[in-house]
């Protein structure tokens, strides 16, 4: 079971303090989705990985860190829209604020992800489900950008190839997705990614966006 207990943060920018729930322990069972989301209940403990300061709006894994340009970008107009925009469940907010924050420092994996959990946040949230697809598009544009400036995403260029492709798919861009899938099929010689690009490659064929796992292939 996941378990958590409630701690007292200091805000480091506006020096208010706020309780926050962290994370003691928590387990992941059966297999990650194509796009690396775990299964239960790691897959429930997303509201704790992001905090948000309930007095000045600054959000981050931990409030109490951050970086020096940080006081002034939270009061941008960029970020406090993002913050209460409405067109997103909160939880995604805090993720795409997260994500602004770590863009402006040339943390694009970072960034990334984060956008990448904010699309997760509105899959779970059936009437924001369509504002997965722009999170989708951060992630994307900011992986490219990650790997542009010689930073892996995961372990290295063939696991990043197959969530660039998941990626395209979820965001339904399925011809782009079928040239990528093609492209990395032939740099797999074998192994569980090639079998997931062989998958991936179906899915597109078929012009499915819906969320898929790991545990498909398995039984196919
Ligand atoms: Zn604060």
């Amino acid at each position: 079971m996941t378990t958590v207990c409630k701690e007292e943060t200091e805000c480091s920018i506006c020096n208010k303090k706020s309780s926050h729930e962290l994370i003691m322990s928590t387990n992941a069972f059966g297999s990650p989705d194509l796009d690396t989301r775990p299964p239960e209940m790691r897959r429930s403990t997303m509201i704790y990985w992001v905090q948000e300061c309930p007095y000045c709006g600054y959000c981050n894994e931990n409030i109490g860190y951050a970086n020096k340009e940080y006081p002034e970008l939270i009061k941008t107009e960029s970020y406090r829209d993002q913050l209460k925009n409405k067109d997103y469940p909160q939880l995604a907010n805090r993720f795409l604020c997260n994500s602004f924050l770590t863009e402006r420092d040339k943390s694009y994996k970072e960034s990334g992800l984060q956008s990448l959990y904010a699309a997760w946040a509105c899959d779970d949230s059936p009437e924001h489900s369509e504002m997965a697809i722009k999170c989708r598009e951060r992630a994307y544009d900011l992986f490219q950008l990650a790997k542009s400036n010689g930073e892996n995403i995961f372990n290295n260029d063939l696991e990043d190839g197959v969530i660039l492709v998941e990626l395209l798919r979820r965001m339904k861009r399925f011809d782009e997705g079928l040239e990528k899938c093609i492209k990395e099929i032939s740099k797999n010689s074998n192994g569980i990614l090639k079998k997931i690009l062989e998958y991936e490659k179906l899915l597109i064929e078929n012009k499915d966006s819906y969320c898929h796992n790991v545990r498909e292939i398995q039984l196919k």
